[in-house]
């Protein structure tokens, strides 16, 4: 049976090129960083040279980049690390963030809110983006850190970060970006967005799962997270992963080698979809501006239909994709970032994303079409909605 993949956001597939370099370093260089014998020096050399490429496709310092265990942990840690150090030192108590952040980042500062900081969760225009006068409005003098995502992994807006630490920083406040969802198609430039804290992640361009960069601009100095070993010069304890760095790193030279292309490949995809399912669907509407919108996403809702049961639906045809984030899939409860767009709850149930990839081809768009065409009207028969 055909089988296509349109869940790109939720993570991809190890670009063998990428597997071809780490498995040397699960076989044969398998030294522990940190020895000091040429086993563990070979190993911390390959890592040398995983934290050298990274920092140059950010136009970061080497020192700026350290690696945890994927985007999770480098949201934590950026959240909870200069929350509390900063407070410590400044008095500072106030964390302002989005109400269409990634859970990693919604739970941490919730986290924080239970530790006797006060939050707030910035609201979004109907396109899904945060002004800076929104943002300007809820800036204090006790705000210690803002945290506003890149672009989003459900509906793929992007945000007008460089403004936003521009806003945060007139302030005092630092900012931080939640780039995961960005880096596969977005040039990433640190010290032109001038964001204090970035998180990045391996397997959402084509690198390993279970590893992630927070990148701290020299000067800011957050509490250590993870505690432990000297590793990361002594920020973040825990023996390196030393296949998924230099597969991390690989992954990210040639996302950003080969952005150019795989960007306008899977945005004519991503178009031709959304153009055909505009023509041939009646009642569905995209959700999410299309104007700043990384070109992999399509987010759309189909009126009178259960999410869910179009997904099992699409799923028995050999289509994977996700009503939102894979992250909150099984709960009941509509999206949290179509809610914050304003999309009624009703229909919000009614909502797939559809992520796009290098991998994609044109046939496997015209295939999902077809599919959809069939089940949607399939399951609209069935509706009690459909008569409303
Ligand atoms: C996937 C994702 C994360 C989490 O990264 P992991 O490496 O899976 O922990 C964080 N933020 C965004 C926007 C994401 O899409």
């Amino acid at each position: 049976m055909k089988r296509v993949y349109l869940d790109y956001a939720a993570t991809t597939p190890i670009d063998k090129r990428v597997l071809e370099v780490m498995t040397p370093y699960m076989t044969d260089i398998y030294g522990n960083a940190n020895s000091v014998h040429s086993y563990g020096r070979e190993a911390a050399a390959a890592v040398d040279n995983a934290r050298r490429t990274i920092a140059d496709c950010i136009n970061a310092k080497r020192t700026e980049i350290y690696f945890t265990s994927g985007g999770t942990e480098a949201n934590n840690w950026a959240v909870k690390g200069t929350a509390i150090r900063y407070r410590e030192e400044t008095g500072r108590n106030h964390i302002i963030t989005t109400q269409i952040e990634h859970p990693s980042l919604l739970e941490s500062v919730k986290y924080m809110e239970k530790h006797g900081f006060d939050v707030t969760f910035l609201p979004v225009d109907s396109d899904g983006t945060v002004k800076p006068e929104t943002l300007e409005k809820a800036l204090t003098d006790k705000t210690v850190l803002v945290s506003v995502m890149t672009a989003n992994n459900e509906i793929g807006t992007v945000q007008p970060v460089k403004e936003l630490a521009e806003t945060a920083h007139r302030r005092g406040a630092l900012f931080h970006t939640d780039a995961v969802q960005a880096m596969s198609s977005m040039k990433i430039d640190v010290r032109d967005t001038n964001a204090d804290l970035m998180s990045f992640s391996g397997h959402k361009i084509y690198g390993p799962k279970g590893i992630g960069v927070l990148f701290v601009k020299s000067g800011v100095k957050p509490d250590k997270f993870m505690i432990g070993g000297h590793q990361e010069r002594t920020m973040r304890g825990g023996t390196t992963n030393v296949p998924a760095v230099v597969g991390m790193a690989e992954a990210l030279r040639l996302t950003v080698e080969e952005m150019e292309e795989n960007n306008k490949k899977v945005r004519a995809l991503r178009d031709r979809f959304i153009e055909r399912i505009g023509a041939e669907i009646p009642r569905i509407r995209v959700n999410g501006g299309m104007k700043n919108r990384v070109p992999q996403n399509a987010n759309v809702t189909f009126e009178f239909i259960e999410g869910e049961s179009l997904l099992l639906s699409l799923d028995l045809a050999g289509i994977a994709c996700s009503s939102g984030s894979a992250c909150s899939s099984g709960s009941l409860e509509p999206s949290h970032v179509l809610m914050a767009i304003g999309v009624p709850v009703e229909i919000a149930h009614g909502s797939i994303r559809f992520t796009f990839g290098k991998n994609t081809e044109e046939n496997d768009v015209d295939y999902v079409v077809d599919v959809l065409k069939r089940e949607v009207e399939r399951l609209r028969k069935m509706s009690p909605l459909t008569s409303l």
